[in-house]
């Protein structure tokens, strides 16, 4: 789990007997890889080792409970869907319940990710849609399938000249690539 943004809980929300975060997200501490449950969790009751728990779970506020902007319908036991701003808010990921691989394309969600791509797209910053690890890039006309992203590698949001005009893509880099230090200056491309 990588820390979300930290605003105030919002009023009258609470995780209450979710426990999504604990399957649809990975905990590197722990070794869990994204879109299994956790071994500790007691799913629909909690953390059994709550007190001892992971610093990177105890960061961990999704979206919903932070965020008033996202309404009832975001709740994650329902929607299926774990919202995260992450990187100082450069990255948006939405964690899917891989029982659910399709969550995140129904409505009103996909509508949603579309407009969050359409306002990314003037500093490059990223929405990603992650199924049990398998992460898709979401743009205003299209997704990228980028596949498995490992934690050696970084994703790059690029543009490219097509004869319909400049679309988005994104692609993935090994971190140690040289040319991964160049990508914030270079082109319009940004790597996060
Ligand atoms: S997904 Fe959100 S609401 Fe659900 S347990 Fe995690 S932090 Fe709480
Ligand atoms: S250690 Fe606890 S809080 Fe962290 S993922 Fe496992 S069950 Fe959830």
């Amino acid at each position: 789990m990588a820390a979300s943004m930290r605003n105030p809980i919002v009023r009258g929300r609470s995780c209450g007997t979710c426990t999504l975060c604990c399957k649809a997200l990975e905990v590197k501490v722990l070794n869990k890889p994204a879109g299994v449950w956790c071994a500790h969790c007691k799913p629909g009751s909690g953390c059994a080792i709550y007190t001892e728990r992971p610093r990177e779970c105890g960061d961990f506020y999704c979206d919903y409970l932070t965020n008033p902007d996202l309404g009832e319908e975001w709740k994650p036991l329902h929607s299926k869907i774990v919202v995260a701003s992450e990187l100082n808010g450069a990255r948006i990921t939405v964690y899917v319940d891989p029982q659910r691989p399709n969550a995140w394309k129904q409505e009103p969600y996909y509508s949603r990710l579309k407009l969050w791509a359409r306002a990314a797209v003037p500093h490059r910053g990223q929405v990603l849609a992650c199924v049990g690890g398998r992460t898709y890039a979401v743009f205003p006309d299209r997704d990228v399938d980028l596949g498995f992203v490992g934690d050696d590698e970084l994703i790059v949001t690029s543009e490219r000249t097509t004869p319909l005009g400049v679309e988005l893509d994104a692609s993935k880099i090994r971190k140690d690539d040289p040319l991964a230090k160049t990508l914030p200056s270079n082109d319009g491309k940004r790597a996060l």
